[in-house]
């Protein structure tokens, strides 16, 4: 029973895997594609695409078994990627920066203390189309959510929380959305939508402005007499009550019913296959987007306790349970007026076994700062780029295995293509 348990969750693993490989090759060749059509000879572009393509190698994919959680000696499958290009538009790395960001939620969420009255609530805030491109839609739903999060009505009603971005490509435009999961205070739905409703409208007009001044300016300020004459006027919203749509659900406090809601907010990205779906020229854009946006951010009462657990390192356990301790009942009498309890009788190390086989090792440590590969393309060329890369990727993979094998030695693993390596092997 247990050996047929383990093989199947091995061939979850390999499925994973392999999907990752097929949509990262994907993403490769619908941005190739779209550079040729446009004859874009920019070799940074260039290079990118051949970080993506030679991440999603299937000798850069391993699967291993009966790897062990190093708290509780639990075993379970797992698969990764030996080098990552990093990129936003590679699945596997925008898979790994998932579960960085669900790892990061739920040590958030551990420290939480819901006051009375409070409640966890899964809240989506959504933008009209704008008809715009990838990257203007997201201009405008980040302003809106910028001036929302500002607002007294929202610092009454929501504590902390965390936020995730997602879109999909409609025949209407992108459709650009906001998840939250928080911490909030009871929240009348129309009040809220009015909220955010009138955020949205600061933020179209905001952008409009912008896209407007940019016109006169490269126009010699020909245009200004047309602004005068018209002026920009609220987005409107085609809903029955003018309001924006936005979905409220109350969760349950227990780990269950957090659990879905973890799930959601730190999902993939976008789905993979969307990088194909998307116009060549959105494609390219974001292509070009040298230091990408955070897609997944913790604000509030959730950012207090992660920084509290950062500062502190102390080799006394106990003392940095303390200390901690201290500093988060100190945040949170400052944000709520809540009476300061500093001892507890709770354990410091709950132990908790962690079965979720995405529970990746950590990274190789790196020795030393090395040049962007930006920057290196710019100076040594697109073509010595290329045989730097091969050199760098595979002595990364052969590290890569090292550290795993080492931290694993009990482990069995293999890249997608067949090779396995062990403990003993290397
Ligand atoms: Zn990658």
């Amino acid at each position: 029973m247990q050996n047929s348990l383990q093989n199947s969750e091995l061939k979850d693993r390999e499925d994973v895997a392999e999907s990752r490989v097929s949509f990262g090759a994907s993403s490769a060749s619908a941005l190739f594609y779209a550079l040729n059509h446009n004859k874009i000879r920019d070799e940074e572009l260039w290079g990118l695409g051949n970080r993506i393509r030679v991440c999603s190698e299937r000798e850069n994919h391993w699967i291993g078994d009966e790897l062990h959680n190093t708290e509780t000696g639990e075993l379970y499958a797992g698969n990764g990627n030996l080098w990552s290009c990093g990129s936003k538009l590679c699945p596997s790395c925008v898979a790994k920066a998932s579960i960085r960001s669900r790892k990061e939620l739920k040590l958030s969420l551990k420290n939480q203390k819901l006051l009375t009255g409070e409640m966890y609530q899964f809240i989506t805030l959504t933008i009209p189309n704008p008809n715009l491109s990838l990257i203007q839609t997201r201009t405008v739903i980040d302003k809106a959510w910028t001036l929302f999060r500002k607002r007294d009505y929202f610092k009454q009603k929501v504590r902390g929380g965390s936020k995730s971005e997602e879109f999909t490509l409609t025949e209407n435009g992108y459709h650009y959305h906001y998840h939250l999961l928080c911490v909030t205070r009871f929240l009348n739905f129309t009040e809220f939508r009015r909220e955010w409703t009138e955020c949205i409208q600061a933020a179209f007009k905001e952008f409009y402005l912008s896209l407007f001044l940019q016109a006169c300016i490269a126009d010699n300020f020909a245009y200004l007499k047309i602004a005068f004459a018209n002026p920009i006027l609220p987005y409107e919203i085609k809903t029955e009550d003018g309001l924006a749509m936005v979905k409220v659900k109350r969760l349950s406090s227990s780990a269950n019913g957090l659990k879905g809601a973890i799930q959601e907010v730190c999902k993939y990205v976008t789905k993979s296959d969307s990088w194909e779906k998307l116009p060549q020229k959105d494609l390219i854009e974001i292509a070009s987007i040298k230091r990408f946006w955070r897609m997944f951010e913790i604000f509030g009462s959730f950012r207090a306790q992660r920084n509290a657990n950062v500062v502190l390192e102390s080799p006394n356990v106990f003392i940095t349970h303390l200390l901690t301790k201290l500093i988060v009942e100190v945040l949170k009498y400052i944000q709520t007026g809540e009476r300061i309890t500093i001892l507890d009788t709770k354990q410091i190390s709950d132990g908790e076994c962690s079965s979720e086989v995405e529970d990746l090792p950590d990274k190789v440590p790196k020795r030393r700062r090395e040049m962007g590969w930006r920057k290196y393309i710019l100076e040594n060329g697109l073509e010595s780029y290329f045989e730097k890369l091969a050199e760098q990727v595979e002595k990364t993979r052969y590290a890569r295995k090292c550290f795993l094998s080492l931290k694993y030695k009990y482990a069995m693993f293999s890249t997608l293509d067949g090779v396995s390596f062990s403990f003993e092997e290397l």
